[in-house]
């Protein structure tokens, strides 16, 4: 049974970040507070929204960086580098050009780079991360000359023998580990400037995914110092054993808690990197295994056994598959007992015996509905006419299982209403009709994956994700009812407020 999920008009009393009144007051809701009273007639309010998959210092990189994504041509790319005043140690970095955009579809060169920056070496990243645009200053610092060979896996462009300031794949390699890193300060405020941006958008909470260890204690020291508005939880990057080289714990806090850790079983659908069962319909091959299930159970114990939950990335169903075999026999040894969170990442492609398993275990499942509707026409062609399931939202919750909304930020978009938008209508961006109806959720149980179920994928459902009393004050006020709109107009709601532990962080102006 699903529990009911209503936005409400009501009077909420707030006492110490706890909701201590709920009083239903048709046409206004009114939140009442140490703060003061604050109205919004007309408005509805819901448990704070939360992304159950994100990565929040990508998203804040991304929004203070050098972003050239978009641009529509060589000179607006120039400019938009000319403008931008930060630099990484001596280095200027950028990320997004992409020059099949552009009114002229040629690679540019580093000449064109040198006439601005002459003496500052530039590393631009091309939009998809398969090509760097650097200037000579640049090539210089690296040693590279028109004599340099090309690395194995990569290629330096080249112009009548004469290195055009391109490099392909693993060539970037050569210049991008010159590039420093950024230094605490900007991390900080990548942190900060992403964590503002969710409480505009309605999230109270994140689930913050491939954590850096050494970005920890400065996410620790923000929550201790209250500078957050959401809160955060943790899933250390552990593929490579970081989080043990690192010596990281598990630990709780009301705004910040290291939670798990994070594994990858294969890689993703565009590239043809997801462990599939039969071959891709458009390629001889069957995708890459990142972790087989042996040494997936064996890390995830050793986490287990420290106190963390594990979450592992899944798009393909070999991948699922793969997964969910490991977690069986963890979950049947009694290694992982019932309290310990075990979830798949992506959940993209799935066999629905597969499915029933995840049902059978309490295995959590944490897909992204917006991926669908963006790589709908490219999923359509690597999949073909397959038995498993792509996007399987609604055969989820026929089995019990309860999707944790997210959006895998800063890949999409980190508003959450797009991705309930695409929970209850599922129709691609380049579309006009659902793909796989079937599939599609109602606007209740949207809401739900993106409150209560989110929750209940990191643990913390019984104090968060409801309006009831003694629970988190942690609230998003919107301008219409979600689930008795039509589902068309879900994305012409605005957020109106969010309030997590009781304050309110954003209130929307005008
Ligand atoms: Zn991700």
């Amino acid at each position: 049974m699903i529990q009911p999920m209503k936005p409400l008009q009501a009077t909420i009393t707030i006492e110490r970040g706890r909701i201590i009144g709920i009083e239903y007051t048709p046409g206004t809701v009114t939140i009442i507070s140490e703060q003061g009273i604050h109205s919004y007639p007309g408005a509805f309010v819901i448990p704070g929204l939360v992304d159950a998959h994100c990565h929040l210092h990508a998203m804040g990189e991304l929004l203070n960086g050098l972003q050239l994504y978009q641009l529509s041509s060589k000179n607006e790319t120039l400019d938009a580098c000319n403008r931008h005043t930060e630099l990484r140690g001596d280095w200027l970095y950028g990320m997004g050009w992409n020059q099949e955009l552009w009114e002229e579809k040629v690679y540019p060169t580093a000449q064109d780079l040198d006439a601005l920056f002459p003496n500052t070496p530039v590393y631009l990243r091309r939009a998809d991360g398969h090509a760097a645009w650097v200037n000579t200053k640049a090539m210089e610092y690296a040693g590279i000359t028109d004599d340099t060979q090309d690395p194995e896996g990569g290629s330096i462009l080249r112009m009548q023998g004469k290195a055009t300031g391109i490099l392909i794949d693993n060539a970037m390699d050569l210049i991008a580990h010159l590039v420093p890193d950024q230094t605490n300060d900007a991390k900080i405020k990548n942190i900060l400037t992403a964590a503002k941006h969710c409480s505009t958008l309605g999230l109270t909470e994140v689930h913050d995914m491939d954590v850096h260890p050494t970005l920890l204690p400065l996410y620790l020291e923000l929550a201790e110092n209250g500078q957050l508005p959401i809160r955060i939880q943790s899933y250390v990057k552990a593929q490579q054993h970081q989080w043990i080289d690192h010596g990281c714990l598990p630990a709780g806090g009301e705004f910040v808690r290291i939670a798990g850790l994070k594994f990858f079983a294969d890689g993703a659908l565009g590239s043809r990197g997801a462990a599939m069962i039969e071959p891709y319909a458009d390629a001889d091959h069957k995708g890459l295994i990142l972790m087989n299930e042996e040494i997936l159970y064996e890390h995830a114990k050793r986490g287990i056994e420290e106190g963390f939950s594990i979450a592992t990335h899944a798009i393909g169903d070999m991948a699922n598959h793969i997964v969910i075999n490991a977690y069986e026999r963890l979950r049947r040894e009694g290694i992982a007992d019932e309290d310990v969170i075990l979830r798949i990442e992506h959940t993209q492609i799935i066999t629905e015996e597969d499915i029933e398993r995840i049902g059978k275990h309490n295995i959590k499942a944490i897909p992204q509905s917006v991926h669908c509707i963006s790589d709908a026409t490219m999923a359509k062609v690597r999949l073909g006419e397959r038995k498993s399931i792509a996007y399987p939202w609604k055969t989820l919750v026929k089995h019990g299982i309860k999707p944790a909304g997210s959006s895998d930020f800063p890949i999409e978009s980190a508003n959450p209403l797009i991705g309930i938008d695409a929970y209850c209508r599922r129709i691609p961006f380049d579309d006009t009709h659902a793909w796989m109806p079937e599939e599609i959720l109602s606007a209740e149980e949207a809401l739900l994956s993106y409150t209560t179920w989110a929750h209940e994928a990191a643990g913390m459902e019984y104090r968060r994700g409801k309006i009831a009393i003694k629970f988190d004050a942690d609230l998003t006020i919107l301008s219409q009812d979600i689930c008795s709109c039509e589902a068309k107009d879900i994305l012409n709601t605005s957020v109106l407020a969010t309030y997590s532990a009781g304050i309110r962080r954003y209130h929307h102006v005008g």
